[in-house]
């Protein structure tokens, strides 16, 4: 009886597994996700310079202390004018991890004297599956936009009030961008559909180790 393979999640964050459970059944991968949080996994530290460098952390973490595949993202904003930051730093640009008002205020602060033409931005994302043999996974999704001169719209998180997507073709933030309308844009959504095409080949690495 062939049975539907387990994949570990390296989040212990709900919201995360229930979007990537979503965009994956989306792309009709058959998969039973496990949040790392059911397993006694030591937290992985993300001091890496690059996303895939610290989604993959996560996810061999994940691997090797499940013997289970596993599936991680690490994701942020890229500003041009900024040389690249707050990059792998997005979370705690302004000091404290997760505080999003402080963050949103010094990119606005930072970001002053820039005009319009110079105020592209990206957002970034990796997102990388491994397997218990070390087979590995990894691919990057990008949403290209820019900065706006103030914070609207109370969708989304993060930066998502103060970053205007080129793919909405208005001014709208994605604060202001419904939950769907997002995700078909976002870089999220671009690694883990194409991350769903590639998965197989994880999954197959688990299969011939049992
Ligand atoms: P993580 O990959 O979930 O740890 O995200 C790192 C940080 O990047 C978040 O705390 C946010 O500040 C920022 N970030 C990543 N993705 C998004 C997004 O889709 N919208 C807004 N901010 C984001």
């Amino acid at each position: 009886m062939s049975q539907v393979p387990k994949v570990v999640v390296a989040t212990a964050n709900p919201h995360k597994l229930a979007e990537i459970r979503a965009i994956l059944a989306d792309a009709g991968l058959a998969v039973e996700l496990v949040s790392m949080a059911e397993f006694d996994v030591p937290s992985p530290v993300e001091d890496r310079n690059t996303f895939e460098a610290n989604a993959l952390v996560k996810a061999r973490a994940c691997a090797r202390a499940t013997g289970l595949p596993a599936i991680a993202d690490d994701s942020g904003l890229s500003v041009d004018a900024l040389g690249g930051a707050p990059g792998v730093h997005s979370a705690y640009y302004a000091g404290t991890h997760g505080d999003d008002e402080a963050n949103n205020a010094k990119l606005l602060e930072e970001l002053a004297e820039v005009p319009d033409p110079q105020r592209t931005a990206r957002f970034l994302c990796a997102a990388v599956a491994v397997g218990p043999s070390r087979a590995e996974v990894v691919l990057r999704g990008e949403m290209p936009g820019r900065i706006a001169h103030e914070a609207r719209g109370t969708h989304g998180f993060g930066y998502d009030p103060l970053f205007i997507a080129d793919d909405t073709g208005d001014d709208r933030t994605n604060g202001e961008l419904s939950p769907e309308e997002k995700d078909a844009i976002s870089h999220r959504g671009a690694a883990f559909r194409m991350l769903a095409s590639h998965l197989p080949v994880v999954l197959l690495d688990h299969d011939r180790r049992r």
